[in-house]
């Protein structure tokens, strides 16, 4: 075994199906008396449902919460909840709603308790981005990694097909990412092959039928797996790419990832043997790259950019934006092979080694 520094993240873990009835004896357990509870617009129902569950325990609901994490946004939940007395912060959803909690915790210091409905994995992780006046900034620090989270399988049922696709890719590039990591460790490689084995199995069977409890299950296991590999090791090309496409030219998180992820593994296969092997072994498949690609289609995610909005115009600003700033990645990187890897990434051929 060859040397390696491996820091694990302290946090509850509370998984099952019909587990959201347990976000009081949580936030008891915490030692907090009232919850603001957090959620997108499109699920301030959910929320208000939760808000009710909690009775006295509830300080209210903030329905705001919007991609990308926006600072108008954070300011104004900020504004409600200094005129409550809340002592825990409750955040029901995906990356949007986790995010605001993140942000509000870094401002108050209060606890936060995470009920993920996507597959996106920020709950797991010491990460959070936020965007002022159209820029994003990312920071890595302890004081936003929620204390507790809850994985309701229940939950999640309602994720449409589409979504639960790329959701589930994006996570996918979480784990590949951290197999060929300068801070690859054995302990997050063996949970990053086990996530990508799980999202792998589950996604085609959610996709040919939502209701799939079994295959929901397997993938909320595959989503945790993967987002601790995000919050327990450093990314590389794949998520610099996706971070400069969706920061740039807007384009939407998760279907970004799903587009760019096969390519990125190509680019970087020659660099990465081992890692290649792993991710192949879990997808059961003899090519990683094109194994993530067969996936992709068979689920009917987008294939290329171009169907994301992206402009044809813009491929060149970001291949220069990802090499002015890049990531540490196993394969350096140069302009004119990103420049081809984005080209086949915005026509969503199959991807080659570039
Ligand atoms: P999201 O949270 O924006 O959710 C997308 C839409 O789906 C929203 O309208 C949401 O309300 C809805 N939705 C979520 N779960 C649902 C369900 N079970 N049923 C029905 N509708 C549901 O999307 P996301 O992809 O989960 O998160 C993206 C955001 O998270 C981005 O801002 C991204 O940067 C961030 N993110 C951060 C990290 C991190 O570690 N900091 C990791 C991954 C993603």
């Amino acid at each position: 075994m060859e040397s390696f520094v491996y820091t694990a993240l302290p946090v509850r873990l509370v998984f099952g199906t019909g587990t959201i009835v347990q976000v009081g004896a949580e936030l008891e357990a915490l030692g907090c008396r009232r919850a603001l509870v957090l959620s997108t617009p499109e699920q301030a129902a959910d929320a208000e449902r939760l808000a009710q569950q909690l009775g006295l325990a509830g300080a209210g609901v903030f329905a705001g919460a919007a991609m990308h994490t926006p600072t108008d946004v954070t300011a104004r939940a900020l504004d409600q909840l200094r005129s409550t007395e809340t002592d825990c912060l409750v955040a029901l959803g995906g990356g949007s709603a986790i995010g605001l909690g993140k942000a509000l915790a870094l401002r108050t210091g209060l606890p936060q308790i995470a009920i993920p409905t996507t597959y996106a994995g920020s709950e797991a992780t010491p990460i959070l981005g936020q965007t002022k006046d159209g820029v994003k900034t990312t920071q890595r620090t302890l004081d936003v990694l929620p204390e507790v989270i809850i994985y309701d399988v229940a939950l999640t049922l309602s994720l449409p097909p589409a979504l639960s696709a790329t959701s589930g890719l994006n996570a996918i590039a979480h784990a590949v990412e951290a197999l060929y990591a300068r801070d690859s460790n054995p302990v997050i490689s063996l949970l990053a092959e086990q996530g990508i084995a799980a999202l792998a199995r589950a996604l085609p069977r959610i996709v040919a039928n939502p209701g799939d409890t079994a295959a929901r299950s397997d993938a909320l296991y595959g989503a945790w797996a993967c987002g601790t590999c995000l919050g327990a090791v450093g990314m590389s090309l794949h998520h610099k790419l996706c971070h400069t496409l969706g920061g740039t030219f807007d384009l939407p998180h998760a279907q970004t990832h799903a587009v760019v992820l096969p390519h990125a593994v190509a680019y970087n296969a020659g660099h990465a043997p081992e890692a290649m092997t792993r991710i192949a072994r879990a997808l059961g498949c003899k090519d990683a790259a094109q194994g993530l690609y067969d996936l992709a289609r068979s689920l009917g995610a987008p294939a290329g950019l171009r169907e994301l909005g992206m402009p044809e115009q813009g491929l060149e600003q970001a291949a220069t934006l990802a090499v002015a700033a890049p990531y540490w990645n196993p394969r350096s990187i140069e302009a004119a092979s990103l420049g081809r890897l984005l080209r086949n990434a915005f026509h969503g051929c199959p991807p080659e080694p570039v």
